[in-house]
């Protein structure tokens, strides 16, 4: 017990300290951070990495990816993503993954290291104001404070007598408990409030993570409190369900910057190793299904969170998983939910497939009941996409069905092979042995139903390319002409041969760059390589702030680096430059000339009026 109440107060002095301003750690500390967190490691505790020669790769979580886009480089320390642009460094990927600012993700990974931060004092006439955006490391601080608090309340030898006795009933195991942070909400409005003030925390970050209502009463009161972490282990939200039957069943914490039930599943931190050795998740929908099915080490369950599965848990476990199981209810809104979820998948070109349980029983009464197993061959007797639509389709011809709904059932079979052949999940073979099953059933000619098959195949290839369109996340404007290509070719040069600096400099400054983005990655690269000439790319994104300066840091590089050739380029740019810059004088000259002989002519023309009041007349 006294590890836990070490724990919560370490963590209560967290926030007394913390403000949110960017600047505040110098560029060696931040440097020191960068070093100290691997990318590929950063990285892998996200998604999965694997070797490619000298990078790694995996699936990028910044775009609807579905082969590995995302390229890691171990040697730079630096991700890129080739389709749609993101990169950066360390700081960039878990700015954008978890939606901090660059202070903020300086933070958590330097805690992640170890590191204590040392803060740069303001300088003189600066105040520093709080700021008023959420911090995400702060609600999963006072989330990891509250989640040990109801852990605390179900050990208490009286508080949690009631509940531990409940746990023990439905047989899930201390190790379990333990495993999963189990707690206690005990049966008081504001007990949680209390303890909270007790610790100086601040009543508005309970507010923020969820854990108060508007009306400062607590979240969760008399309720078994399941503790959702992420991927990363961070605590992000909670789960409560009740313990007298008052109010709803379960509920959850609210969507924060932390938490969105949409796109979180229960159970991935636990389960991910095992979902990427075994290749395939399975997705249940209770908290205690996913316990029980690990209690009975069957590991790479992970359970969606009083929702159905949606295009977002797809999208988390494409980056894991080969292949999807969905273990649903044989119930008609279970099979409404399989049916629903399987074109979700399809659509996002996962392997799903569907196992059902016998009807009115969930995950936890079958492990209980029958083992194992058993429960191991029902995920991997879990019928593949066209053999469920086609029980579909057969079912609806061989009832009473209406010819509405025949043609209802023929079009959705028919949507999902075309999905399927756009998908590249189905063989040329495989698309003739089903127009002939099909022909058959409906009576049909083949010919038709080919027809109807290229003309939703098609639809499937348009909608595809217009989602590719807007999935270009990081088209950044590099500006057109001459001129601002000769700034991008310095810049290019610049981050492949800090060397040419020297040359550069000699030459040109910043403020001569029109190109927005350009004129502000040339102030960056002028600061940094003036005190540092061997300043490393990696050096140069500690320094940037914005990730869409940091992608664009990454694409020149990257842009520059196969191109080659330099110094030759190098020479063609700035001559370009200083011809530009030879021509707008001369513009310049000109155009001072032209008024100057316009406002002659006007003296001449009012008689003896002074050239300078012309505009007064
Ligand atoms: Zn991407």
């Amino acid at each position: 017990m006294s590890g836990l109440l070490g724990g919560v107060s370490r963590i209560a002095s967290f926030w007394r300290s913390q403000s949110n301003m960017a600047g505040m750690f110098d560029n060696s500390t931040v440097i020191q951070v960068q070093q100290a967190n691997d990318i590929v490691d950063v990285i892998s505790e996200h998604i999965s990495l694997k070797k490619k020669g000298r990078e790694m790769v995996g699936m990028c979580p910044f775009h609807d990816d579905h082969r590995p886009s995302l390229n890691v480089s171990s040697v730079k320390q630096i991700f890129k993503c080739f389709a749609c642009g993101a990169g950066g460094d360390v700081f960039k990927f878990l700015q954008m993954r978890e939606n901090l600012t660059f202070p903020q993700a300086i933070e958590r990974l330097a805690e992640r290291a170890g590191i204590k931060l040392k803060r740069t004092k303001p300088e003189k006439g600066q105040t520093q104001k709080p700021s008023e955006d959420i911090d995400p490391n702060k609600l999963a601080k006072v989330n990891v404070w509250a989640a040990k608090y109801f852990q605390q309340n179900l050990h208490d030898e009286k508080k949690g007598k009631q509940t531990r006795d409940y746990i023990a009933q439905r047989q899930i195991t201390p190790e379990s408990i333990k495993k999963w942070q189990l707690g206690l909400a005990i049966n008081s409005p504001d007990d949680l409030l209390r303890a909270a003030k007790a610790k100086n925390i601040p009543v508005k970050l309970l507010g923020q993570a969820g854990l108060i209502t508007a009306q400062h009463q607590d979240k969760f009161v008399n309720r078994l409190m399941f503790t959702i972490t992420d991927v990363t282990g961070r605590v992000i939200g909670f789960g409560g369900r009740t313990l007298d039957e008052t109010g709803a069943k379960y509920i959850n914490s609210p969507t924060t910057p932390l938490f969105d039930k949409s796109n979180s599943l229960y159970g991935l931190e636990q389960a991910r190793h095992q979902i990427v050795s075994a290749g395939t998740a399975v997705v249940v929908e209770g908290y205690t299904d996913c316990i029980m099915a690990h209690q009975f080490g069957c590991t790479n369950i992970v359970a969606t969170l009083g929702t159905s599965f949606t295009a977002g848990h797809g999208r988390v476990l494409r980056r894991y998983a080969k292949k999807v199981v969905l273990l649903f209810d044989s119930d008609i809104a279970g099979i409404e939910a399989a049916n629903r979820a399987l074109d979700i998948c399809l659509s996002q070109r996962i392997d799903i497939r569907l196992a059902s349980l016998p009807e009115g029983k969930d995950p936890c009464d079958f492990l209980l009941a029958a083992g194992k197993e058993r429960f191991e061959q029902l995920v991997s007797d879990a019928v593949d996409v066209f053999q469920f639509k086609w029980n579909r389709l057969t079912a609806s011809f061989g009832s009473n069905d209406t010819l509405a709904g025949k043609r209802l059932a023929i079009e959705e079979y028919l949507q999902t092979i075309a999905t399927a052949l756009w998908a590249g999940n189905v063989s040329p073979i495989d698309r003739g042995l089903i127009v002939n099953q099909v022909s058959k059933i409906i009576g049909l000619d083949g010919k038709q139903i080919n027809a109807e098959l290229s003309k939703r195949l098609r639809q499937a290839q348009r909608a595809a390319t217009y989602n590719a369109k807007n999935q270009k996340a990081w088209t950044i404007d590099y500006g057109r002409g001459l001129f601002a290509t000769a700034q991008r070719e310095v810049m290019e040069v610049l981050l492949n041969e800090p060397k040419l600096f020297e040359i550069v400099k000699q030459k040109i400054t910043p403020d001569l760059f029109d190109v927005p983005i350009l004129r502000q990655i040339a102030a960056i690269l002028f600061e940094t390589l003036n005190t540092n000439i061997d300043a490393s790319l990696a050096e140069i994104l500690a320094k940037t702030e914005s990730v869409e300066l940091g992608s664009s840091l990454v694409e020149l590089t990257q842009a520059g680096e196969e191109k080659g050739n330099f110094r030759a380029r190098l020479t063609g740019a700035l001559n370009a430059i200083e011809r530009y810059q030879a021509q707008k004088q001369t513009s310049l000259i000109e155009t001072i000339e032209d008024q100057r002989q316009f406002l002659r002519k006007v003296y001449e023309n009012t008689g003896k009026e002074n050239p300078h009041n012309v505009g007064m007349v």
